[in-house]
């Protein structure tokens, strides 16, 4: 993997690469910044940048046999640990998934990671045996380069278990390096986060998401431009609106909103339903999809011939929204969809989250529109 893999992150690149060429990286670091910005995207990159034989000065060179061997995830210097399922299950068993779902997917997710091992609805986590073996073979010789890179994704899985790798990150051997990912700083242990150097990644400009989609999507550049926007820094978000443009979400919400202003309650509980048996990636797709809508029903309402970025369907009963609510009512809409969307973050119950959000949209409905609704 090459820095130039991903489109963004421009600083935080350039410390990583200072490091490397004036030998002061630190032996153990996290790296840490929301899901789907590739952050193990820097970290691959860093580590061939770290072992490539005849490093350019902004890359790794991508041709000597170390740059060959770790772009391919098969360098015996470079490892990985990550969260599994089932009991003493070590990530070296799991290599090959593991393998195939990053040339997949280099922005996969810890939902796509499960997904892909049939773990969708488990819990995953760095288990004792996953973090002795990463004592054990550290404590070796390195096998073909200089220096040993060691991975970890998904810190956060790592628990109290963490603390079995409390003196391999305080004295880790000659040439050991060690890269933390995750999202939220505050989930590992203090006295693993205090014997760390620690960067932040951030979310990416919407330019950058769109230049990483069109990269990594092969989608036409209209779906991507609206995907960008959609995805809220996140490449990862972008991705699966891009591959799921043809998922159920964009009717699933004119459905359910179609009800909201019509106020068929009970129409409007059995589409509730179904949104409750997405899985909560999915709802949160949703929502992003339901703000995106309602934004574009803003810029039809204020900017006369604007072009709708949405689809003809989507895009038709957007222009009849536009008409039907007041600016005021689709302000407070966003508003009451951005805490729809906080309420899923936080793991709210959905249908009651959902009903909640049913009662003030009605409820601003009736006050704020200027028409009534055509089909
Ligand atoms: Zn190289």
């Amino acid at each position: 993997m090459y820095f130039n893999d991903i489109s963004g992150h421009v600083e935080q690149k350039r410390l990583i690469r200072q490091m490397v060429n004036s030998g002061s990286t630190p032996h153990a670091q996290i790296f840490h910044g929301p899901s789907g910005i590739g952050k193990l995207i820097i970290a691959r990159a860093f580590a061939s940048y770290l072992l490539c034989q005849d490093k350019k000065e902004d890359d790794s060179c991508g041709v000597c046999a170390a740059c060959i061997k770790s772009h391919k995830l098969i360098h015996p210097d470079i490892h990985f640990t990550f969260p599994t399922i089932g009991v003493n299950v070590l990530p070296s068993q799991m290599m090959t998934q593991w393998r195939s779902l990053l040339h997949e997917n280099a922005f996969a997710t810890y939902h796509d990671w499960l997904k892909s091992i049939g773990g969708e609805n488990k819990q995953g986590n760095i288990n004792k045996e996953a973090c002795n073996q990463m004592v054990k073979i550290l404590g070796l010789k390195s096998f073909e380069s200089k220096q040993k890179v060691w991975i970890i994704w998904g810190g956060e899985y790592l628990g109290k278990e963490g603390n079995r790798l409390l003196k391999l990150i305080e004295e880790p051997p000659d040439e050991t390096f060690i890269i933390i990912l995750l999202d939220d700083i505050e989930r590992i242990l203090g006295t693993i986060r205090s014997r760390c150097q620690s960067l932040k990644l951030n979310y990416l400009s919407d330019g950058d998401v769109g230049y990483n989609l069109q990269k990594w999507s092969g989608a036409d550049q209209e779906k991507i431009n609206a995907a960008a926007i959609m995805s809220d820094g996140s490449v990862a978000a972008g991705l699966n609106i891009l591959s799921e443009s043809n998922s159920p979400f964009n009717a699933l919400w004119l459905d359910w909103i179609k009800k909201v202003i019509t106020d068929e309650a009970y129409e409007i509980s059995l589409i509730s339903d179904e949104i409750a048996k997405l899985n909560k990636e999915q709802q949160k797709y949703f929502v992003q999809y339901a703000i995106f809508f309602m934004r574009e029903v803003f810029v039809l309402k204020t900017i006369p011939g604007h072009k709708s970025k949405l689809d003809n369907i989507q895009g038709a009963a957007a222009g009849r929204l536009a008409e039907f609510w007041k600016i005021e009512a689709i302000e407070e809409i966003i508003h009451h969809l951005n805490d729809l969307q906080l309420g899923i973050v936080r793991n709210g119950n959905i249908k009651i989250l959902l009903f909640d959000t049913y009662l003030h949209i009605r409820a601003v409905s009736k006050k704020l529109k200027v028409a009534e609704v055509k089909n």
